[in-house]
């Protein structure tokens, strides 16, 4: 679990009721996986925005691959 689900405070939780409420680590690798395969090509430079998956051959944007993967993966 990560730290700073550890420290939230949670007592204005009321106050979003309804509202999806998720938490994701930091330190998830998410720009590090293929979203379309699951392929893990490790870690990335930050200059490096567009990155093509070597084995699907999908061409990422490095953002967008990193929201895809969240999206997914949320529960
Ligand atoms: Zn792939």
């Amino acid at each position: 679990m990560c730290r700073a689900l550890l420290l939230a405070d949670f007592s204005g939780l009321d106050s979003i009721a309804g509202k999806i409420f998720s938490c994701w680590c930091r330190w998830e690798p998410t720009s590090q996986v293929c979203s379309e395969c699951g392929y893990r090509w490790g870690k990335l430079n930050l200059s490096v925005r567009t990155i093509v998956c070597v084995n699907c051959g999908k061409e990422h944007d490095r953002d967008d691959n990193a929201s895809v993967i969240i999206v997914e993966t949320r529960f």
